[in-house]
């Protein structure tokens, strides 16, 4: 085997069977049930079922370690899965570290990162169940992208409510939703109550944009919404990364000691890390894992462990995470697929259980990192996996200090063709670099609402 081989490819027919559905290995209790809004009771099937197919929902709740990934779905993964592996090796040279550096890379799909993996699963699951519509909210663009590919595959209407501060940015992601056949609003909107009651945010929210699209499904009976993270379904749908990234270290003869991912929702972290987790939980394998965060919206870091809705409004079920406060407005970063208040249960556990570390970085040392990665390994990443690419200098850089091999794996989970404007202000040295505002969070927190606490 050559020592040299930079890109670990695998074939269509190594495309995965099942995904990794971890809650069936988790220590301890199972998670804290999601909570109704309208009764703070634990949330049924049926508090979903207005906006979800059963067999999402199914998926959602689901005790079982593997899922079938249905062949419709396998079939469509194949017009970008499997997605590359590379070994770092200039980035390596350029860090003078001992380190050996691997990525897996998702910024080969149509849409450009990780989010076609649960776009075409849950486009799908709607379909079989007789829906026509989808409903969604899209921060940075990835998801309501990947939503409205996804749609044109299995002949579905998409509507997205995009966050107002990137449809000001990033009109090329309108263009994408547009030329897959979706139609794109501005979030705030006047067309929900939840967007006449945010008017007065003129940039938007994630938690907003998503009470706009929860508020349009529950009403249609022919339309249903999708989530692009955060939920067990979701992440579930990502473990294709982790699962293909398994077998390439294989093939470099290669663990990694350190899996690398940034969080936003945390669907692109628990992709690729909950298949090396589930080994790690089994006793096969000794890894540690680190969920990469922006400062200037650190939920993981700074956020309390709190049931706490998923949008602006209140819609959504109660959700056990990290939180800022669901009605914190984070500073506007160019990782807009980072500023969310909230986080996903189930990597928000983990965190809470110390098998997840979590670390937070300013926007402008992690366009250092990108523009670092960019000018030794070629891609451009987008703003969120620059988060990852920090952590893993900053491993490599330690690893150097502890004259250690160590081994590390993060996934740059996009590229940024669509985030230059951030890189030339960052070239320009214009680029703001915000703070977080611990009072912003501190009277988001007097608005949590009504709920047990949780351990
Ligand atoms: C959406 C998105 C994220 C954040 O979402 P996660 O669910 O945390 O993965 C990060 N990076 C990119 C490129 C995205 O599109």
């Amino acid at each position: 085997m050559a020592d040299d081989r930079t890109t670990f490819l695998l074939t269509a027919d190594d495309i995965p069977t099942h995904w990794v559905n971890i809650a069936a290995d988790l220590p301890g209790d199972p998670p804290p049930p999601p909570l109704s809004p309208r009764t703070g009771q634990p949330a049924g099937p049926e508090d979903l079922a207005a906006i979800f197919p059963m067999a999402l929902i199914e998926q959602e709740v689901s005790a079982e370690a593997s899922i079938a990934i249905p062949d419709a779905v396998r079939d469509a993964y194949q017009l970008w899965r499997p997605t590359p592996m590379r070994r770092a090796r200039r980035l390596e040279q350029a860090l003078n570290t001992p380190a050996r550096i691997y990525y897996k890379y998702e910024g080969g799909s149509p849409a450009g990162s990780h989010k076609p993996n649960s776009a075409v699963p849950q486009a799908y699951a709607n379909k079989e169940a007789g829906i026509t519509r989808l409903a969604t909210e899209t921060g940075a663009g990835q998801w309501g992208s990947s939503l409205a590919f996804a749609c044109s595959l299995f002949g579905l209407e998409c509507e997205v409510w995009m966050v107002g501060s990137s449809y000001d940015q990033k009109p090329y992601r309108r263009s994408m939703i547009q030329t897959w056949g979706g139609t794109v609003h501005r979030s705030p909107s006047d067309r929900t109550e939840a967007g006449r009651a945010n008017a007065s945010h003129p940039t938007g929210s994630l938690g907003i944009a998503i009470s706009e699209a929860v508020e349009v499904a529950a009403q249609r009976e022919d339309t249903n919404y999708a989530l692009g993270s955060v939920l067990n379904h979701v992440l579930l749908h990502q473990t294709v990364i982790g699962i293909e990234a398994i077998a390439q270290m294989e093939m470099a003869g290669d663990r990694p000691d350190v899996v690398i991912g940034c969080v936003g929702g945390g669907s692109n972290f628990g992709g690729i890390a909950f298949p090396f987790l589930r080994e790690k939980l089994r006793g096969d394998r000794d890894v540690r894992f680190v969920a990469a965060e922006p400062a200037a919206c650190p939920t993981l870091t700074r956020g309390v462990y709190r049931y706490d809705f998923g949008d602006t409004a209140g819609l959504t079920p109660l959700m056990p995470m990290y939180t800022l406060g669901h009605d914190f407005v984070p500073a506007p970063v160019h990782a807009g697929g980072l500023r969310y208040h909230g986080d996903s249960p189930l990597v928000s556990a983990l965190v809470r259980a110390g098998l997840v570390e979590a670390r937070a970085y300013r926007q402008n040392e992690t366009f250092e990192a990108a523009v670092r990665f960019a000018r030794t390994e070629g891609v451009i990443p987008a703003p969120e996996p620059a988060h990852a690419i920090r952590a893993a200098i900053e491993e490599a850089e330690a690893a150097r200090e502890a004259g250690e091999k160590r081994v590390i794996l993060f996934n740059l989970c996009g590229h940024g063709h669509f985030d230059l404007a951030a890189y030339d202000a960052y070239l320009a040295g214009t680029l703001e670099d915000p703070e977080f505002s611990d009072a912003d969070m501190q009277d988001a927190l007097t608005r949590l609402p009504e709920a047990p606490l949780l351990a």
